[in-house]
């Protein structure tokens, strides 16, 4: 039988490369970026790189290394009551970002509008999705319709903000979320929220505007910025009473009219320190921000003190916070400490703060790396956590991450799933951050004695993981793994020859790309 082979030619990725689906985070983020920057994207683009600021400065992590950073900003929009969230991009990453929100019980529909290279290249999306928002948009059911574009879309210039701030009465936030442009998925949650409070406040210059749902305290608010456990904002509540003050809302919101209620608080604690849109929104509407958080002793002394200055409260009034709840965290840390060598990193931006916990509750840290940037909001996290002795590495790689684990041989590396499995396989208990730390409170004394008893349960199993090997052993490792009928035989020479020929093959490249 004749049989013909398909000669596949790679063709170079260059600006048409945008013309089709299935191009994204492997094109190449410059080929993206440039392609954007000449669709008409430069300014959006240069306030992403001035507000999640990439490079030397910050830390050699300058694109996702964990999941598609859209999922922030998606995940902000499917928490929201009366919101419809639709996704513009390709198909591959639509099906990603809905599969993702569903593990994280979304119970809501994501929209998408597909595209074609011709729809694309022709202008027909940005009809379609128009089409699509006129459509969803029944002010009976829905505040506001959030449009993300993806990358492929971002890249190509698609003009969502040609679309109408509102249709029906229901407002429309059209967002670029391009993973060449938002390093990770914590930002991408300030970009929508940033983008919203935006919206709001000018709504509130324009009119008045609906009060929030619930009854709103008489008391001066304190609004909080950031995802946090859902005790923080109640213990945060109690521990700022003494000062005559109230938590308000917490932003990312769980509705618009919310966020007249958020723009409207005396003063902002950003928890999280990486909502720099939204925090410019705060500081247009005249609100003082204050950093960092009150996680163990030395922090909710500074936080309670910086929150008071930050709301004109008196120094009596201060003092009479801080003395209701700092002797509470001591008897805490006295009673119960964590002993042992601990590395720390991951995405969510609040790395730092939990930091600063594990110290104060006696843990030997000695890394702390974080996806997200440094900022005026954890400046003093950081200079905290260095004069103890902690590297600090903002916009940390995992290679940065999987360093400090062989460097200082932790007994307990908490991390992201790679650094975890790492540590599992150098036989290390380790903990994921986003399921095990980011969902147990931090702040005030129950932080102190909830990240106590998780370390220490985490650090104790090093007997189990002693067994697990010494049972074990080398099986499965590196080459061996799988499942053999016989004893794997290494071919070193085979293995010598590919290498040779690899080698040769990425000269040529090297030399064709010179030459070209
Ligand atoms: S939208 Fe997300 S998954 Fe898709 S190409 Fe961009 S970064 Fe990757």
């Amino acid at each position: 039988m004749n049989t013909t082979t398909i000669p596949i030619i790679p063709v170079p990725a260059g600006q048409t490369a945008i013309e089709g689906d299935g191009m994204g985070c492997h094109a190449g983020g410059e080929t993206l970026l440039a392609a954007a920057k000449s669709a008409g994207k430069s300014e959006v683009l240069a306030q992403y790189a001035q507000d999640y600021p990439k490079g030397e400065h910050n830390g050699p992590h300058d694109q996702p290394q964990s999941m598609c950073p859209a999922f922030g900003s998606l995940r902000v929009g499917l928490r929201m009551r009366r919101t419809a969230t639709i996704l513009s991009g390709s198909a591959c990453c639509v099906y990603g970002l809905t599969f993702t929100s569903h593990f994280y019980g979304a119970r809501r529909s994501v929209g998408y509008v597909p595209f074609n290279s011709e729809s694309l290249v022709t202008g027909k999306l940005f009809e379609d999705i128009r089409e699509a928002v006129h459509a969803q948009a029944d002010p009976a059911q829905l505040d506001a319709i959030v449009i993300i574009n993806l990358c492929v879309p971002t890249a190509s210039g698609v003009p969502l903000q040609l679309l109408p701030p509102s249709i029906n009465g229901v407002r429309i936030i059209g967002i670029d979320v391009p993973g060449f442009g938002v390093p990770t998925h914590a930002e991408a949650k300030d970009v929508l929220t940033g983008a919203m409070l935006k919206y709001a406040r000018q709504e509130v210059l324009a009119g008045p505007v609906p009060a929030p749902r619930q009854a709103r305290s008489d008391k001066p608010t304190i609004t909080l910025l950031g995802e946090m456990f859902p005790a923080d904002p109640m213990l945060i509540a109690q521990m700022i009473a003494p000062m005559g003050l109230a938590v308000g809302t917490t932003a990312p919101t769980r509705e618009w009219r919310e966020l007249y209620a958020a723009l409207d608080g005396s003063a902002v604690a950003a928890i999280h320190p990486f909502y720099t849109a939204s925090i410019r929104e705060f500081q247009l509407a005249g609100r003082p921000v204050v950093g960092s958080a009150p996680v163990g002793v030395d922090g909710t002394h500074d936080w309670l003190g910086a929150i008071g200055a930050a709301t004109g409260v008196s120094q009596a009034l201060i003092d009479t916070a801080r003395n209701a709840t700092l002797g509470a965290i001591r008897g805490v840390l006295s009673q119960q400490k964590i002993n042992g060598r601990i590395t720390l990193s991951g995405y969510e931006g609040s790395e730092l703060l939990v930091g600063r916990l594990l110290v104060e509750c006696g843990a030997d840290l000695r890394y702390v790396g974080s996806a997200c940037p440094t900022t005026p909001w954890n400046e003093h996290d950081a200079a905290w956590l260095r004069a103890k002795g902690v590297q600090v590495q903002f916009r940390a790689s995992l290679e940065n991450d999987l360093d400090a684990l062989h460097e200082y041989q932790p007994q307990l590396a908490i991390g992201t799933t790679p650094v975890v499995q790492a540590a599992k396989e150098a036989c290390v208990p380790a903990l994921y951050y986003t399921n095990l730390i980011s969902a147990r409170p931090l702040m005030g004394v129950a932080g102190a004695g909830s990240l106590i008893q998780v370390v220490n349960a985490a650090m104790g199993n090093q007997h189990r993981f002693n067994a697990m090997k010494a049972f074990f052993g080398g099986v499965g490792q590196g080459d061996d793994a799988g499942v053999w009928q016989d004893v794997p035989k290494p071919f070193p020479n085979f293995r010598k020859e590919m290498r040779r020929l690899n080698e040769k093959a990425a000269k040529k490249r090297e030399a064709q790309d010179v030459g070209a």
